[in-house]
């Protein structure tokens, strides 16, 4: 809708109908989404809503009368189709607003023929506040995230960063705190659908491309959401507490983030309160930092294309539920780092590997198991339906069916006691009453009734037969009248007009006309007449009274249940968590047994020791497709002798000899090791990695203006900033989108600070055979290459990490294989051999000696330019500024003085 035709006040225009003028009002309402209008069957759409959603939809743009002289564009769902398209135009970043009639139709007659029925937004569909199973994807969480800045929060003085996240369909709660380095990977770890910030924080050009990284749908909200003085009264007021002592301690920048994401739900919600779990703490600290980039190109749980298949989660998720499905992905998002809790979850695991009957058995029980934390939601949020509570019911007797085998067996680890407790304290007498009063494949909605279990309820069953017995005793009154009259095609019907009526033809219809005083005409047909009786009407109301009591008792019956459930929902929702936790452990016992995975060591030494690993995405797709096996590689970063800094491996080969391959591999390795899985080699043990990172691959990002070699850049510089002695550093080919000695010595120096600043344990791949002469330098850095074998002038590949560096790359033999053209490779060929004549100055001996290594400036002198640049007046100023708070005058004004102080400096 254009602002002139919303700022107009319809009352005062004449030529605005009563219905347009209640629809502007509830759209100037709700300006920032599309207004899905209830009328009778349909939700109809409305001038640009309307162009938009037939655009996005596909449907029929059609005209319903005029506003202002011109025609009003509009077009409609079928409100019982309504859900496809609403899950169309939420993925499509839209945002809806639902608005129903609030009142019957006949109520608003009652004020006059020409008065509108009352209707009003009921919800307000975001992407990341969806519940129902048709919106969702049962095997991955729905997250909504709110995110909110102090500035000046840490004792240091820098920002800190609270963040809270919900999943709505499930009632999960978290918040954490963050800083501007870990802030982009803490997105990335939880992914959220849809993400809300204040509007002012939305507009900084920085924190833009990083809340847009994230890829989540942004809602910018008002500051107020998120303020951070009353922030706790609202978490209390939402639990119902009187204070948040009972949840644990949270800091401010945790509080107000939390207190921004419940204002947030009360407003798309209108009213209803989703059942959320109490906020616990997620300390970002105690997970594995991945940033990103590392993400994206580890491929953890999508590919680089965007797809699910061809990840790490697709490859390793032997799960069952959804609820275990949802587990799995959201502990591979989230590595810990503490090795007493990864062993923990390794004792599960094994504990299923031990006993395969028994995991057998669960899994076999977990199959017929419903999502009963998404259906737990629907109900307590008034959008449950008969199958919601069915799938409590059996999801309970699922629990209860593991906590007795789990009960029987013995040596039981800590998290599966207590995730067997969470089954046992479940509702079972609460599970076993729903059974009984719902059928077993009960319609979709509780509107039309016929969801209550024969036998359930006397009263209900009473009404039941009397409706049954009303079709015989009509049956019965048909052939009464028949014969009576003598009128044997006389029939007993029933429409919406009439009610139930006799019809016969007209030609034999004297008997009742000539008795008028018993038979009341009601209706000539053509070539029939149809009658009322007293007797009829007195069925009529009684078979109505029958349908509509017994309605009213299953709807009683309905409210009752949900209520029972939403007071037990706390021990339902623990249940839901302990069957997800034993999916996952089965699932990962699954796995190990299967694929051959082991169980790692992980503690807190600097040790990174793989024997045979292999990579478990490539792995299977080998043996899916047939054809030659994986052949298993060993790594072994950790320390030499007593020392206690890892080692980098500099990795020289052929193309296609599978460098990157062995590269993620062990970055796999350890993310699956301390998720709590096994890994697929023959042995590992790991140090614990704090932080990993790795830049593989390239990819120009166009769309934010930067090439293929200005990502790489950023990736590196970042890596460079951030790793520590703790991390795990990947490096595929750094410099190779430049001029040869460009990136040669970009990739030169980038080890040395490896080695020397960051003492990172890492991976380098490069084709710059020039780098393996650093191995004589730099005591940590060893040399390994990849196996080939050159046979009648082809390459073979081995694919086999042996000591040593490669002497050449077979690059021209890789492109002759993938089909260049014979007289582009022969051409090759000899421009190579000129080049190689060239080059007889062995270039890589003559740099060595030549460069003084960069390894003789140390962490502090790296750091003394940063330090210079602290102390430069301009820069001072310019970081004491706040932006937030200036006016455009101030902001003016302190830019000239800045450009005077600049001048003076010079
Ligand atoms: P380039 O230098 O051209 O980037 P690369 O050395 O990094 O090549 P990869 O991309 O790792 O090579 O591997 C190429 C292909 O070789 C893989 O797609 C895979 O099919 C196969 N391969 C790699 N490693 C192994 C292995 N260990 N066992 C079996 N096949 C492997």
């Amino acid at each position: 809708m254009s602002e002139t035709q919303s700022q107009k006040n319809p009352a005062a225009d004449a030529r605005v109908t009563p219905m347009m003028a209640q629809f502007i009002e509830i759209k100037t309402a709700n300006p920032d989404s599309l207004l899905f209008y209830r009328m009778g069957d349909f939700y109809e759409l409305f001038f640009e809503d309307a162009e938009i959603a037939s655009r996005a939809l596909g449907i029929t743009l059609t005209k319903r009368g005029k506003h202002l002289g011109e025609d009003i564009p509009m077009c409609g769902v079928p409100v019982h189709a309504a859900d496809d398209y609403l899950q169309k135009l939420i993925s499509l970043g839209h945002r809806v607003s639902v608005c129903e009639q609030t009142e019957d139709p006949a109520e608003a007659k009652k004020r006059g023929s020409k008065s509108v029925v009352r209707r009003d937004v009921v919800r307000l569909v975001t992407p990341g506040t969806l519940t129902e199973e048709r919106l969702l994807d049962s095997s991955s969480n729905n997250f909504l995230c709110a995110l909110t800045r102090l500035r000046g929060g840490s004792l240091a003085g820098d920002s800190v960063y609270g963040l809270a996240w919900i999943d709505m369909s499930t009632g999960s709660f978290q918040v954490s705190e963050t800083d501007d380095q870990r802030l982009a990977a803490d997105l990335a770890q939880v992914a959220p659908r849809e993400l809300i910030l204040a509007d002012n924080l939305l507009q900084e050009a920085e924190m833009r491309q990083v809340v847009e990284n994230s890829g989540s749908a942004l809602s910018p909200v008002p500051r107020a959401f998120f303020d951070s003085a009353t922030a706790a009264d609202r978490l209390a007021h939402y639990f119902g507490v009187k204070t948040l002592d009972g949840f644990g301690t949270f800091t401010r920048a945790e509080l107000s983030a939390a207190a921004g994401i419940l204002a947030y739900v009360e407003k798309t919600q209108l009213g209803e309160r989703p059942p959320l779990d109490p906020p616990t703490r997620e300390a970002g600290a105690g997970r594995m930092l991945i940033d990103p980039a590392t993400r994206a190109n580890l491929e953890l749980t999508r590919t680089l294309g965007g797809e699910k298949q061809g990840s790490l989660l697709a490859t390793i998720d032997r799960t069952i539920t959804g609820g275990g499905s949802r587990l799995l992905a959201s502990r591979l998002a989230g590595p810990l780092i503490n090795p007493d809790e990864i062993s923990r979850r390794h004792d599960s695991v094994s504990f299923f590997l031990d006993n395969e009957i028994m995991r057998e058995g669960l899994r076999q029980t977990l199959k017929g198991a419903p999502d009963m934390a998404r259906a737990l939601s629907r109900i307590a949020l008034q959008r449950g339906g008969p199958r919601d509570i069915l799938a409590i019911a059996t999801g309970l007797q699922a629990a209860h069916d593991m906590a007795e085998r789990i009960g029987a067996a013995g040596n039981v680890p800590a998290e599966i006691v207590a995730a067997q407790a969470s089954l046992e304290q479940a509702p079972h007498s609460l599970g076993a009453e729903l059974l009984k009063a719902i059928k077993e494949e009960p319609p979709l909605l509780k509107r039309d009734g016929g969801f209550v279990q024969a036998g359930y309820n006397p009263d209900l069953d009473e009404l039941r037969a009397l409706r049954d017995q009303s079709r015989k005793v009509i049956a019965r009154l048909q052939a009464d009248y028949a014969e009576e009259l003598g009128i044997r095609s006389l029939k007993i019907k029933h429409n919406n007009v009439l009610g139930w009526f006799i019809e016969a033809p007209t030609a034999q219809c004297d008997p009742m006309k000539n008795d008028p005083g018993r038979f009341i005409h009601r209706q000539s047909m053509a070539g029939a007449m149809r009658f009322a009786t007293t007797e009829l009407a007195d069925l009529e109301s009684k078979i109505a009274s029958a349908g509509e009591r017994s309605l009213a008792i299953e709807m009683e019956i309905f409210d009752r249940l949900s209520a029972a459930i939403v007071d037990a929902g706390d021990r339902i929702k623990a249940a839901a968590q302990g069957l997800a936790i034993l999916d996952v452990s089965a699932a990962l016992a699954k796995l190990a047994q299967e694929d051959g995975y082991v169980r790692p060591t992980v503690d807190n030494s600097r040790a990174f020791e793989i024997k045979a690993g292999r990579h478990p995405v490539v792995e299977q797709a080998l043996r899916s497709a047939g054809g030659e096996s994986f052949v298993a590689n060993d790594a072994n970063l950790g320390p030499d002798g007593d020392g206690d800094i890892g080692n980098i491996w500099l990795i020289t080969g052929p193309n296609m000899a599978g460098k990157s391959t062995f590269l993620r591999q062990n970055a796999l390795i350890a993310v699956l090791a301390q998720m709590g899985g096994f890994v697929p080699a023959a042995h590992a043990h790991i140090g614990v990695v704090d932080r990993l990172f790795s830049r593989v691959g390239a990819a120009d990002d166009l769309a934010r203006g930067r090439s293929t070699f200005m990502v790489e850049m950023v990736e590196t510089a970042a890596i460079l900033n951030q790793a520590g002695d703790r991390s795990l550093v990947i490096l595929d080919e750094i410099g190779r989108g430049t001029a040869t000695f460009d990136g040669l010595s970009i990739a030169w120096a980038t080890i040395e600070h490896l080695h020397e600043v960051n003492k990172s344990r890492a991976l380098f791949a490069t084709h710059y055979h020039e780098l393996t002469a650093l191995s004589a330098k730099l005591d940590r850095l060893s040399n390994a290459t990849v196996q080939v074998k050159e046979w009648k002038g082809e390459v073979v590949f081995l694919h086999e990490i042996v000591p040593g560096a490669a002497d050449r790359s077979y690059g021209i033999q890789v492109a002759k294989l993938a089909g260049l053209p014979a007289a582009v490779v022969a051409r090759s060929q000899q421009v190579l051999s000129q080049l190689e004549e060239q080059d007889r100055r062995a270039p890589s001996e003559a740099l060595i000696d030549e460069l003084p290594l960069f390894a003789s400036i140390t962490p502090a002198a790296a750091n003394a330019k940063t330090e210079v640049a602290k102390s430069d007046p301009v820069l001072d100023e310019l970081d004491a500024l706040d932006p937030d708070d200036m006016t455009p005058r101030d902001a003016l004004e302190a830019l000239y003085r800045l450009k005077s102080a600049r001048r003076q400096e010079h």
